[in-house]
C-alpha cells in the first residue's frame, strides 16, 4: 500500500533500525523491489532519482511507483529522490508521490535552506513530507546517479540544528563519509557526527550512499540513528553480474536479473535490522 513516511519513521526510530530506500529505473526493479518487500513482510521506500529521467520519465515513474505499491500489502513510500528543482518536485508531488526530497547540498546554508523551506511549504500543504539535506554526499570516480567524482563534506552539527529549525523538513539526509557510486575500499564513516547530531536533531536522518559501505558500518548506522539507508548501485552491479551467467532465453536472463536485485534487497533488510510496521488507514 502507498503510504506517508512519517509513521514509518516513528517507529524506526522509536526501535533503531533502517528502512531501505531502492531507486527503480524501470517496470522491472520496481516490481522486484516491491514483491521482495511484500514477502518479507517488511516496509520500503521506493524512490526514484530525478537524474535517472533519461531512462525513465516522471510521468511513467509516477504510475509504475503507485501501480506497484497499490499492488502489495506492505508500506511503501513513493519517493523523489534528489529532486533539483521546485517545478519538477512540485510534478512529482502533482502525481502522486508521497514524499519527495529538494537536494540544495550543493548550495550555500542560506539559498538551501530557503528553497528547501518553499518546498516544504508547498508539500505540507499537499500532504506531502520533504527530506532536505545539508552538508554534501558527493560521488565516486564510478557513480549511477548523475554525476561523478565531486567530493563529500560532512554536515557539522551546528548546520543540521539550524536547518531542521529555518526548514522545517520531515527528514534530514546528512553527510558522514560516504558517497555515492562504486567505492575503491570502504569509506571511514564518522560516527561521534551521527551520534552527536542523532541526539540533538529530533527528525529522521538519511543516509546516501550506502552501498558497499560494509555491512557492519552500515548495521551501525542503521542501528545508531539513521532511519532511512539509500541503496543503488549494488542493486544493479548485482543484477549485471547475474546477467553474466549463461542463459537459454530472455525469461531466464529476467529470471536472473530478478535474483540478483531480490538478493540485494533481502540482504540489507538484515543488515539494517528492518522490521515490519503497522500503518493505521
Ligand atoms: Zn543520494
Amino acid at each position: 500500500m502507498l503510504v506517508s513516511s512519517k509513521e514509518l519513521f516513528q517507529t524506526a526510530q522509536k526501535k533503531g533500525f533502517a528502512i531501505p530506500a531502492t531507486n527503480f529505473v524501470d517496470a522491472l526493479t520496481a516490481k522486484v523491489y516491491t514483491e521482495t518487500a511484500e514477502s518479507c513482510g517488511l516496509p520500503l521506500i521506493l524512490a526514484y532519482a530525478q537524474s535517472h529521467e533519461a531512462y525513465l520519465s516522471l510521468e511513467e515513474a509516477a504510475w509504475m511507483g503507485k501501480h506497484y505499491a497499490e499492488k502489495v500489502n506492505v508500506p511503501i513510500v513513493l519517493h523523489l529522490d534528489h529532486g533539483s528543482d521546485f517545478q519538477f518536485i512540485k510534478r512529482a508531488i502533482d502525481l502522486g508521490f508521497s514524499s519527495v526530497m529538494f537536494d540544495g547540498s550543493s548550495l550555500p546554508f542560506k539559498e538551501n535552506a530557503q528553497m528547501t523551506r518553499e518546498v516544504v511549504d508547498y508539500a505540507h500543504a499537499m500532504g506531502v513530507v520533504v527530506e532536505g539535506e545539508i552538508g554534501h554526499v558527493g560521488s565516486n570516480d564510478v557513480s549511477y546517479e548523475g554525476k561523478s567524482n565531486d567530493r563529500s563534506y560532512d554536515t557539522t552539527l551546528a548546520d543540521a540544528v539550524n536547518f531542521v529549525k529555518e526548514t522545517n523538513v520531515d527528514s534530514l539526509a546528512i553527510s558522514i563519509g560516504t558517497a555515492h557510486g562504486k567505492y575503491t575500499g570502504e569509506p571511514r564513516i564518522n560516527f561521534d557526527r551521527l551520534h552527536e547530531i542523532s541526539s540533538d536533531v529530533t527528525v529522521p536522518l538519511v543516509l546516501h550512499g550506502g552501498s558497499s559501505s560494509g555491512d557492519q558500518k552500515l548495521n551501525r548506522c542503521a542501528t545508531e540513528g539513521m532511519s532511512k539507508i539509500n541503496i543503488f548501485t549494488d542493486f544493479i552491479v548485482s543484477a549485471h553480474k547475474k546477467a553474466q551467467e549463461k542463459t537459454q532465453d530472455y525469461f531466464e536472463l529476467r529470471h536472473n536479473l530478478e535474483e540478483g536485485l531480490k538478493q540485494v534487497l533481502v540482504h540489507y533488510y538484515e543488515v539494517f535490522e528492518t522490521q515490519p510496521v503497522q500503518v493505521k488507514g
